[in-house]
């Protein structure tokens, strides 16, 4: 019979080892963390050096504050840190580091050289391998830091089988380089492989570094990155995102750093498609750096030792911010460059359009109409009329408008839809005004509300289950009520399990994105859920800026638009311009 095994604490070198396991498992792991240790010294310069892809050598260089000597007698010891003291630090941590536990992991897998000098005490070394320390030696850089790593997993042959060529492990270093560069503007760093220089990245502007980084990959000049900026209560965004003509067909760009660390955070990389939707074609995604900083006692970094995972109190709230600000500075910039293009494009002497002249600038006094934003700015005067075409112009318009009389027929007498203009605005004459409708907005308004007064879920075929984190489901048991009436059914099937039963035919085929939003969702406010809600639904449904719509969808579309109250898309933005018929003569000098 087989002997009871009996409980042994382990040897302590096995134990450093599995615990290694987590932090490191291959050349980039241990840059990122060694670049980590730079950053938090405050270096301003940091390089990589690697060879055979960081198997054979990897060190790294800095300019940081350094290390007293005292302290490298511990410093690869399990949960040696400088950084925290108190479980309190954790609400005001602003360090990458926080568990003392790399250069123990690094050290448990390679052999461990550190070399500092510490303002004030003179510069002294150490070699660690495994938990045998070597004496601590006079001898260091001038400023700063440098760490050498040798012959990783040399012992651990099991570990040694998951690396990949040199070629690749280099790559991965590289990768690992830029997403820490991409955090940190300020600081410069390099990268040389095998005595070849293979990246450098000098210290500049976000907007800079970004296009550096991406440089080799997409030319992409500076005027195609936007930048967009946002705060809420307890929360910052900052966005550098291409504009809608620079677009990529997978997400592989979209990134999302939170307190300066690179996160896998779907949630947010949907909150940036969800923003860019309505203005790139489907399929297109965008380059995007997202970069949220948060109060530190909101977020919890502690779930993985790559700290690749983050939990986000008011994620939220961030998502939703984070979806407006990129749709509303999108719309500003799509306006703002389409004028921009209109002006060099009209060259038509018949309707100069560059000159403002003092008397066009028309604010006519109008009768008040429900919330309808009245156009005050300027027209264009007619100027010269040396065009010797003239006169085949002018027949062409006639006859268009004859055309334009014909369909006046079918439409009805409330209102008279004259077609659409600029891919996007629907032209309507009603009660002796000229409306410009935005089409996409307007959808989107009227999806909103029909959501809102749902009748009837239908179910799904078969129920779709998930699994939601401990506070979601806490969550859903108190309030999931809240989707019900926002036409979700859902149903707890087990501990942390939950699936849609049935859904009103708005979020058909949109089931998955369905499930993200309820996975992260976890504020009381009906609102808000009514808010995240249709900005998963809608965004996809909704008639896009560019759709071509025919008739009988536009004169629907606007029917319900004239019954509106106030006619502002559920962003807030307004999409109705009215101009008058009085305005209008005015304009060109005329009175009715
Ligand atoms: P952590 O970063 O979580 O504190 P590490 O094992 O990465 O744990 O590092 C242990 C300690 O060594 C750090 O807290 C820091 O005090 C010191 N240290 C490591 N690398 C550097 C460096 N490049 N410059 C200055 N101090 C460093
Ligand atoms: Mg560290």
């Amino acid at each position: 019979m087989e002997t009871e095994k009996r409980v042994h604490l382990l040897d302590p070198l096995v134990a450093q080892r599995i615990a290694a396991g987590e932090v490191i498992d291959r050349p980039a792991s241990v840059v990122r963390e060694l670049i980590d240790n730079s950053l938090d010294a405050s270096a301003s310069h940091i390089s990589v050096v690697i060879e055979e892809g960081g198997i054979a050598l990897i060190k790294v260089i800095d300019d940081g504050t350094g290390i007293h000597p005292d302290d490298l007698g511990i410093i690869a010891h399990s949960h040696a840190t400088s950084k925290v003291q108190t479980l309190s630090d954790f609400n005001t941590l602003q360090t990458l580091g926080f568990r003392g536990e790399a250069l123990y992991s690094i050290a448990a897998g390679a052999h461990l050289s550190i070399s500092s000098t510490q303002k004030g005490s003179l510069g002294s070394s150490i070699h660690i391998h495994g938990n045998t320390y070597g004496e601590i030696i006079p001898g260091g850089p001038t400023k700063g830091t440098v760490v050498e790593v040798k012959d990783l997993f040399a012992e651990i042959p099991a570990r040694r089988l998951f690396l990949k060529r040199p070629s690749s492990e280099a790559r991965m270093v590289k990768n690992a380089i830029i997403e820490k560069a991409l955090a940190f503007p300020e600081v410069g760093f390099t990268l040389t492989h095998n005595s070849k220089e293979s990246l450098f990245l000098p210290p500049s502007s976000l907007k800079d570094r970004v296009l550096n980084v991406l440089k080799g990959n997409k030319d992409i000049v500076a005027s195609e990155i936007l930048s967009m900026k946002d705060a809420g209560e307890h929360f910052s965004i900052q966005v550098l995102g291409t504009e809608e003509s620079t677009y990529r067909t997978d997400r592989k760009y979209i990134q999302i750093f939170v307190n300066n660390r690179i996160v896998d955070e779907y949630s947010l990389v949907q909150a940036v498609t969800y923003g860019y939707d309505p203005y790139l074609p489907g399929g297109a995604f965008p380059y995007c750096y997202v970069y949220i900083t948060v109060d530190p006692d909101l977020v919890d970094f502690n779930i993985h030792p790559a700290k690749r995972e983050v939990k986000i109190r008011n994620r939220a709230e961030i998502h939703h911010q984070l979806v407006l600000l990129i749709q509303q500075t999108l719309q500003k910039h799509h306006y703002t460059s389409q004028h921009r293009e209109d002006k060099v494009r009209d060259t038509s002497p018949l309707f100069a359009s560059e000159a403002v002249s003092p008397y066009t600038r028309s604010s006519a006094p109008s009768t008040p109409s429900g919330g309808y934003r009245k156009q005050t700015t300027a027209f264009p005067a007619p100027e010269h009329f040396h065009d010797d075409t003239w006169f085949e112009k002018a027949k062409k318009i006639f006859s268009d408008s004859e055309k334009r009389e014909e369909q006046v027929q079918e439409v009805g007498e409330e209102f008279i839809y004259h077609g659409q203009i600029f891919s996007l605005f629907l032209l309507v004459e009603r009660n002796n005004s000229l409306y410009l409708v935005d089409q996409h907005a307007a959808h989107e308004r009227i999806l909103f509300d029909e959501m809102k007064q749902y009748d009837g879920t239908q179910p799904l075929m078969i129920p779709l289950e998930f699994e939601v984190e401990r506070s979601i489901d806490t969550f859903l048991l108190a309030h999931s009520t809240m989707y019900e009436s926002l036409g979700i059914l859902l149903e707890r099937t087990g501990e942390l399990l939950w699936a849609i039963r049935a859904t009103i035919p708005h979020y058909r085929e949109m089931e998955r994105e369905l499930v993200s939003s309820i996975q992260n969702f976890s504020s009381g406010s009906l609102e808000e859920l009514h808010k995240l809600l249709f900005a998963t639904a809608s965004c996809r449904k909704a008639i896009k800026e560019g759709d071509a719509i025919d008739r009988v969808q536009a004169i629907a579309l606007l029917k319900k638009v004239f019954k509106l109250d106030h006619p502002v898309c559920p962003h807030g933005r307004n999409f109705v311009v009215e101009i008058t018929k009085d305005a209008l003569y005015r304009s060109v000098g005329r009175v009715l």
